[in-house]
């Protein structure tokens, strides 16, 4: 099957405004710097990223290295042919770029396991596909790999087909849409890759992690606090943006389940005012948490300019 590359993204590298670092000044996501290996990408001092223009050679990978897409650029270029995946290409590919691969049918790789780069992420690739109970990659080295027709004949048509895109960006295409949101969880369903941990002692049903998380995980519903695990896409915001730090993110392939929290009507020992709490305990109502801290910074305050020891 043939491929033609994608000519709807323009060839320069662009961080758009869906970046979380556009959304909260607490977003600790990092995967587009840490993935470029030309250390084109980096944060400047308001903690957004900038492209080095001079130093991006336009390989594409960090498109796919960002959990919520919102990197928008070339797409990496890469032999394929027959179900094959090549080695080649100016970049290592990413997790979920390889993985869409294999979703797309490229399961066998020709690849040099000599590589160190190529082979871990490769094992890693093995290890995502073991956990959702799907065969592996396999790998071929190149000085066996008998379908070298490929790289005998060089005309126009086979350059072409060197250009592999992704058929699912590629259909995402045609509705004239950009790839957002295009997750391993998303392509892999009915699995997730990271699990969240709620404290239901400390969560205080704010709503900041309803109100950022760029996929949808968090809903409140009839007196239910739930987190859809199979949405996630590991960008961390709201274990950042927490401000009772009660989130935590880790990564966990398995099948994907809704967890669901009742939160109920609890009385406050203090201003004796009803709210909603997910925790079975007594505890202050959040509006007298937040005074309770203030009169404590207000005290550490008065201490520290008087010089008493604390
Ligand atoms: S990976 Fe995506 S969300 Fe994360 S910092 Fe880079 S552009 Fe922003
Ligand atoms: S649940 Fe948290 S880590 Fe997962 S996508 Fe939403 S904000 Fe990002």
């Amino acid at each position: 099957m043939e491929y033609a590359i994608n000519t709807f993204l323009s060839g320069t590298v662009l961080v758009t405004s869906d970046c979380i670092r556009h959304k909260s000044k607490r977003a600790t996501c990092r995967q587009c710097i840490d993935y470029c290996e030309h250390h084109a990408l980096s944060l400047t001092e308001n903690e957004t990223v900038a492209v080095k223009a001079e130093a991006c050679t336009r390989c594409g990978g960090c498109v796919f290295a960002c959990p919520v897409m919102a990197i928008e650029g070339p797409m990496p270029q890469r032999r394929a042919e027959d179900e094959r995946l090549y080695q080649d290409g100016e970049s290592i590919p990413s997790l979920k770029e390889l993985l869409l691969y294999y979703h797309e049918g490229y399961r066998t790789l020709i690849l040099d396991e000599s590589h160190p780069s190529w082979m871990n992420i490769v094992e890693e690739a093995n290890t995502f596909l073991h956990s959702i109970n799907k065969p592996p990659f396999s790998i071929i080295s190149p000085s066996l790999n008998n379908n070298d027709s490929y790289f005998k004949r060089e005309d126009s048509a086979i350059k072409r087909r060197r250009l592999l895109g992704i058929g699912l960006i590629q259909r995402y295409l045609k509705q004239d849409e950009l790839p957002k949101n295009i997750s391993l969880a998303e392509v892999f369903k009915p699995y997730q890759q990271f699990s969240i941990d709620v404290s239901t002692e400390r969560c205080s049903l704010c709503g900041s992690c309803l109100q950022l998380c760029p996929a949808g995980v968090f809903h409140y519903q009839d007196r239910q606090f739930s987190v859809d695990t199979g949405k996630c896409v590991g960008c961390r915001l709201c274990e950042a943006s927490c401000p009772e730090e009660a989130l935590s993110v880790r990564p966990d392939v398995k099948e994907s389940a809704v967890s669901s929290y009742a939160f109920h009507a609890a009385l406050c020992p203090r201003c004796q005012r009803r709210y909603p709490s997910l925790s079975p305990d007594e505890h202050l109502c959040p509006a007298c948490v937040v005074r309770e801290r203030l009169r404590f910074s207000t005290q550490r305050i008065g201490m520290n300019s008087l010089n008493f020891p604390q």
